[in-house]
Formats: C-alpha cells, structure tokens, sequence
C-alpha cells in the first residue's frame, strides 16, 4: 500500500472506452491529485462482468497513457479482490450488521405498494426492512446491511452489499478498496453523489477512515444526458497527440481551467500541456 498525505485515485468501470465524460473526471481527479503533490492510482472496476466489455480495461490503460495521465503503482482490478469484500462482508455479518435476504424486485415493489409508496420511474428501489429480522439464511440469498441512519432509510433503505448471484456490490467493493488502499481523495462524477452517504455510512460500520470527496460537473450531451455508454457516447479520440489535446482541452475547459496557454491552436506537447494544466489547477485552488 502506498502511503502519503494525498492518494487519489481514477476508477473506471471497464464498459467501453473513455468518452468525453469520463476523460473530464479522470482529468480532473489526476489535476486534484497532481496539484496536492499526491499520488493517484488506477483501479478497474469490474466486478459486474456481465456490463464489462472485453477489452474496454486495455482501451482505458491506452487512453490514459495517450494522454498523459499516468497513474503510480500496479493497476488494480476488482475482481482479483473478491477475497477482501468476502472478509468485510463476513465481519459485517458476524457483528449482526449485515442479515441475508431472499427478496425479489417484484416483492419488493409490492411491499413498497403496500406501504401506500407510489410506484416512479427510474426510482431506486427503497428496501422496506422485508428479511430484516429472519433468522434462518437459504441459499442463494443476497446479503443486506442494516441501515439505521433515518435519511438513508428514508432514501435507500437496507441496500445490498452481495447479490444474490454472488457478485459483491459497487458499493461495497468501492468502500473496501478506498481503504485498504489508503485513498485519502476521491474525485469522481457528480452522477455519483448519491452514492456517498451510503459509502460513508458503509465506512463507519467497517471502522474505516472517511476520504474527502468531491465531485465534478457531469458533461453533458445536447439532450442535457449524461454522457454514457447507454447515451452512445462516443469515445475520444487518442491515435495521435494533436487529438489528445483537442480530448484534454475540452475537458479542461468543461472544469474551468482558463490558462489561455492551454487552449493556443497548436498547444505544445501533451506533457507541457499538463504542466501548464497542474499550474493552472493549482492558481485556482489557491484563490479559492
Ligand atoms: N466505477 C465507477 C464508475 O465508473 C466509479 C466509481 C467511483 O469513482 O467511486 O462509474
């Protein structure tokens, strides 16, 4: 484990190239880290293997180092730390924090129903409490953590930590790994902010450290989407360094950057680029 004051890290989840989107964060996380003197590390999350595609993970590696962004230490992949989430689940288990469930959506939204909840579109699914105090554990069964904050109650409810197919779940793969790795910053998409206080709160029934976040400016398309792959978001282009530029220039204009240097038609070298680019950050950072 790598130890300093900052360690940050970019942690794509293997479904198709870098786009725009994806690129502003990356950038914007390696400036953050970069401009505190810190280390950033490079973590491929691809636990849910049915939503990975082959070889997204080596397209992201190219794009990256395309354009500069390179990361410290080994890159590590989710899924050969599926060991480290069993051993948290099971510490959350033992401490009777985490209880099994055998809950289907549909009973689910019909508990919900019952409860007078007025079905919605696109709503997470707010767990009612269902298996909460079921004693006996069947097999294949998904495993909950018991979640007495109210807001989170209110909002998400007992949220799954392993499914019931096995695969251990964003979040708390996301939490383990921010910890044992030592991630003391996390930078990430705004479309992930009401992910964080259940990883907060997920933190505190594991005794871990709470990172500092923050959370960028999602890029978005003319329908005023959110770039994705489901969008069709197109990935960015990094077969030579002139379109490196172009990808970096847009997405440091979409976080604000406004050394006029970094925008010149024919801005100097991807690694000057970045100089410019940390000297930059860091003049913002400091006048904020
Ligand atoms: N793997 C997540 C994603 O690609 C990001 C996780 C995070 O930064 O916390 O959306």
């Amino acid at each position: 484990m790598l130890t300093c004051n900052y360690l940050g890290r970019f942690a794509p989840s293997p479904t198709g190239a870098l786009h725009a989107g994806s690129l502003a964060t990356a950038l914007g996380s390696w400036l953050h880290a970069r401009a505190h003197n810190g280390k950033w590390l490079l973590r491929i999350e691809d636990l849910d293997l049915p939503r990975c595609i082959p070889g997204a993970d080596k397209m992201i590696i190219q794009q990256l180092m395309a354009c500069g962004l390179e990361w410290d230490g080994d890159i590590e992949y989710q899924s050969k730390r599926t060991a480290f989430y069993q051993s948290a689940l099971n510490e959350l288990i033992n401490s009777q924090k985490s209880f099994a469930c055998r809950c289907t959506r549909k009973q689910i939204e019909d508990a919900l129903l019952s409860l007078g909840h007025k079905k919605q579109r696109h709503e997470e699914l707010m767990y009612p409490g269902t298996c909460r105090d079921k004693k006996d554990i069947v097999e294949p069964c998904a495993w909950r953590l018991r979640v007495d904050d109210e807001d989170l109650r209110k909002t998400v409810g007992d949220f799954v930590l392993r499914r019931a197919d096995g695969i251990f779940t964003y979040q708390l793969a996301v939490v383990v790994d921010d910890a044992l790795q030592g991630i003391t910053h996390i930078v990430r998409g705004a479309d992930l902010l009401d992910n964080t206080p259940r990883q907060i709160y997920l933190q505190k029934q594991l005794g871990y450290k709470q990172p500092q976040y923050l959370h960028l400016p999602l890029v978005l398309d003319e329908n005023n989407e959110k770039l994705s792959k489901q969008t069709l978001a197109k990935a960015i282009h990094t077969d030579s360094p002139e379109n490196c530029l172009k990808a970096l220039q847009a997405a440091a204009k979409h976080l604000g950057l406004n050394d006029e240097r970094l925008y010149q038609e024919n801005a100097s070298r991807v690694s000057k680029w970045l100089e410019i680019a940390i000297e930059n950050y860091r003049a913002i950072l400091k006048s904020e």
